[in-house]
């Protein structure tokens, strides 16, 4: 089948990959892909929300599945999109609902979802305009540190954490009073601060069944031992030492399937990856987050850990046969250093030759995030700019590899951590 690739980062690259390795892909496109995702298909020159534009094109190139990479296509409705256009609504489109896209669009509305399914997550009240001053009643009784959240999309950047209640006070009037993240701070979720590990779980639904594939732990610090400013991610690690059975069955019973059976009963439509963010709590696993699509980095260590056909997975998703479907996992660890643009998450340049690109091997893979080909050459085009990969049957000779090659591989003013997985070493 033709297969239609959303996105242009390294976890799109991953996912080209795998794709391309299925015997039921014929074509792969990637709208708008990168040098990487070229290696595997055909890179398309649409945006990710260009809606019209993507329809076109399914038309005219025989498109049989559409994968979205990112959450802004999943948050903008691209599979309501699809689904109510005779034209295409024979088209799959890998992901939720409108609606269900909401789990990671309005943290409002995923706290009230939790709420409703007893999911555990941090105690919390829903503040706007219309309750401002209750809101700021309650931050002043509240105990510090304290979480602050925008209720929408933030590009990562509207979850603050004063330590001080004039911190507080100030970012809660910011976020409310001054729109300091638009819309999406006109309304505002404050929570209890967690004390605790966070790693990531990710799952594929087709609404009725579900799949939990490889857990990872990210890395958001752009500094060593975790210190600076937060970044889209540093580096992950697959698996992750301390989810034991006995720690997964607790995600797997009091997360997971009541997410699955609450979408379901509510009536939401949600064919595709669910991706929770959770924080370990002296044993118990309490939700921080919910994204609609799976992460990145995080992506560059799962997908090469999976073993299936990853087109299988996704078909019998879209059919809602997922029950059929065995998750098969590559023992082995694997570890992702990320190289970025001297500067990032700051300002930075682009459009710096990148030299000492290895070849792929049976354990090592460099994933492109942000590069652009040009004539011969690969070009940083990024903040994040190459995600190194290595499988190794422990995590501390992966790491070593992946950094071996983070070394020798060379751009102006590439950095990177060397402390990834530090806690587990
Ligand atoms: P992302 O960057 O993953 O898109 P986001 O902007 O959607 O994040 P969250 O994941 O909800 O926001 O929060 C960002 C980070 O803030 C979390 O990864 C976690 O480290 C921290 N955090 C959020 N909520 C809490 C909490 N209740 N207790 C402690 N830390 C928290």
């Amino acid at each position: 089948m033709n297969i239609l690739l959303l996105g242009g980062g390294g976890r799109e690259h991953a996912l080209a990959l795998k794709i391309s390795q299925s015997v039921h892909c014929s074509q792969l496109f990637i709208a708008p892909g990168n040098a990487g995702t070229a290696q595997h298909g055909h890179n398309v020159n649409i945006a990710v929300d260009d809606f019209d534009q993507l329809k076109t094109f399914c038309i005219n190139n025989a498109i049989e599945m559409v994968v979205p990479g990112p959450e802004d296509p999943l948050v903008k409705g691209i599979y309501d999109f699809f689904e109510q256009d005779p034209a295409i609504s024979h088209i799959p489109v890998l992901g939720p609902s409108k609606v269900g896209a909401q789990l990671e669009g309005s943290k409002a509305f995923a706290k009230l979802f939790m709420q409703r399914h007893n999911i555990p997550t941090a105690a919390y009240r829903e503040f706007s305009e219309a309750n401002y001053e209750e809101g700021v009643a309650y931050l002043q009784q509240h105990a510090l540190p304290v979480v602050i959240k925008a209720d929408g999309l933030a590009a990562g950047k509207g979850v603050v954490i004063p330590t001080t209640r004039e911190e507080a006070l100030a970012e809660f009037a910011q976020m409310i009073k001054d729109a300091k993240f638009g819309d999406a701070s006109k309304k505002v979720v404050i929570e209890e601060f967690l004390t605790g590990i966070e790693m990531s779980v990710f799952v594929i639904t087709d609404g009725q069944h579900y799949k939990i594939l490889p857990a990872a732990k990210d890395y958001k610090r752009i500094g060593e031992g975790d210190t600076g400013l937060n970044t889209g991610g540093m580096g992950a690690i697959s698996p992750v030492p301390f989810a034991d059975k006995v720690f997964m069955d607790k995600v797997e019973n009091q997360v997971i399937r009541p997410t699955v059976a609450g979408l379901a009963a509510e009536g939401i439509v949600y064919k595709g990856f669910i991706f929770f963010g959770l924080i370990k709590v002296n044993e118990a696993p309490f939700v921080i987050e919910y994204n609609c699509r799976m992460g990145d980095p995080e992506t560059e260590v799962v997908i090469p850990r999976l073993q299936n056909d990853l087109v299988e997975l996704l078909q019998a998703t879209a059919a809602g046969k997922l029950d059929t479907q065995t998750v098969v996992e590559d023992p082995r660890a694997a570890a992702t250093v990320m190289l970025v643009a001297g500067g990032y998450p700051e300002a930075y340049e682009k459009g710096k030759a990148i030299t000492g690109i290895p070849a792929p091997t049976k354990d090592q893979i460099v994933f492109h995030a942000g590069t652009k080909q040009s004539g011969e050459q690969v070009l940083t085009n990024g903040g994040r700019v190459l995600a190194i990969t290595s499988l190794a049957t422990d995590l501390s000779i992966a790491l070593a590899h992946s950094k071996q090659t983070a070394e020798t591989l060379s751009f102006e003013g590439k950095y990177y951590r060397r402390d990834i997985g530090y806690e587990f070493l």
